[in-house]
């Protein structure tokens, strides 16, 4: 098998789809590997750690059947990809029809990272989670530093300081590590999500579950509606935690669709002056109505901060659990260093994007044909 591993090409993305140590584990697979001079540079991976590993660090050679990519390819790339090339990387079709289309046309076999199933054996191929628990530690520390005051409680000998108070909205896996984060930096932490099964979890890393007092749990597991009483009692007391807070960190996201507004205006032009919003939703639009994707505004004395692509600030460690999961997945692939794809496997059948001329996700096929 010949894996070919480019450089990035989107604007702001740092991360690389490979790393060294998993290249070696790769090339034990009996895969050879073949990396774009410079992919790794904005990660700070220089090419001789790729060479040292085993790395053939050159333009593609003819003949490659599988590669790993971050972010989706240009048409361009796609056109030059031979049929039946295996490509890994994150697509995010509903916002990539043309790509997409072209994926479908020159008949890749594409397997979009963000279409991995959440089931207990998919766990190590979880990208959306690798890159999620390092959005939620970074949203801790942009909390701490965005504040003018600090996070724990300090003594000094002229006083003490308070600590600041953190809700985080949005509980997920983003969500409980920025808790965890900001627990271990002393600030008093509090977590909030319309799954209330999530509560014990916000205490194992020391929260404090905000308990609306409405449970929204319905029949067979899933939410129902509320009430507009119910609706107003969650309101009034979500309105106050997000007011007494120093730091709100917002992570509710729905897949495959803008993220939901979850503070409103009036609760913003409420909150204490020097407060801040760390918005980790700004990719999908973001969790207030305020926010400005990829930038900080100030609404009076309340601070909103909206970075995008959040796990490229953590490049490398970024680019290591996703280069992890990617292995993972081609395990699932690769027998007897032959690529063997088992067209039986849920995994592999849950992520599979494009392949032998035809769009295999239902939801991606809609967006896009
Ligand atoms: P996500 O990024 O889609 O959403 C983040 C969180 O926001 C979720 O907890 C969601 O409930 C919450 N949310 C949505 N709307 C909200 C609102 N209006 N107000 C408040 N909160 C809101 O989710 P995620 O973090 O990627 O995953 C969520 C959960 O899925 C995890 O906590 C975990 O339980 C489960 N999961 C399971 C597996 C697995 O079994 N392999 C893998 C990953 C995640």
């Amino acid at each position: 098998v010949q894996l070919f591993v480019p450089g990035e090409t989107r604007l702001h993305e740092k991360r690389v789809a490979l790393v060294p140590v998993v290249a070696e584990k790769l090339t034990k697979l009996g895969i050879e590997i073949s990396l774009q001079p410079g992919a790794g540079e904005a990660a700070r991976i220089p090419d001789a750690a790729y060479e040292k590993a085993g790395v053939r660090v050159a333009e593609p050679p003819a003949g490659v059947d599988l590669v790993f990519r971050v972010q989706p390819p240009s048409i361009e790339e796609i056109e030059q990809m031979k049929p039946g090339t295996v490509l890994c990387c994150f697509v995010y079709a509903h916002r990539e029809a043309p790509i997409v289309q072209a994926l479908r046309d020159h008949r890749i076999t594409c397997f979009a990272m963000e279409l991995v199933p959440r089931i207990t054996r998919a766990q190590a191929m979880d990208a959306l989670s690798s890159q999620a628990a390092l959005a939620g530690y970074y949203a801790a520390l942009l909390a701490a530093t965005n504040l003018n005051r600090i996070l724990p409680m300090m003594t000094t000998a002229v006083g003490s300081l308070r600590p600041a108070r953190i809700l985080v909205m949005g509980a997920g896996v983003a969500g409980l590590q920025a808790l965890a984060t900001a627990k271990r930096l002393g600030a008093i932490v509090e977590g909030y999500d319309v799954r209330p099964e999530v509560k014990e979890q916000v205490e194992s890393v020391g929260g404090k579950f905000v308990d609306t007092g409405v449970s929204a749990s319905g029949t067979g597991g899933y939410a129902r509606e509320l009430t507009s009483e119910e609706q107003a009692k969650v309101d009034e007391v979500l309105t106050r935690h997000i007011q007494t807070a120093d730091a709100v960190i917002t992570t509710a996201s729905i897949p495959g669709r803008p993220s939901p507004k979850i503070i409103s205006e009036s609760q913003i032009r409420g909150m204490k002056p020097g407060s801040v919003i760390i918005d980790l939703a700004a990719e999908g639009g973001g969790n207030t109505p305020l926010t400005e994707p990829g930038d900080t505004v100030e609404i009076g004395p309340v601070t909103i901060v909206a970075p995008l692509n959040i796990p490229s600030h953590l490049a490398e460690h970024a680019s290591e659990l996703y280069s992890r999961n990617l292995l993972a997945l081609i395990g699932l692939m690769v027998k007897d260093g032959e690529l063997n794809i088992d067209w039986e496997d849920e995994v592999l059948t849950g992520a599979v994007l494009t392949h032998d001329g035809e769009i295999k996700n239902e939801a991606a096929r809609k967006a896009v044909e």
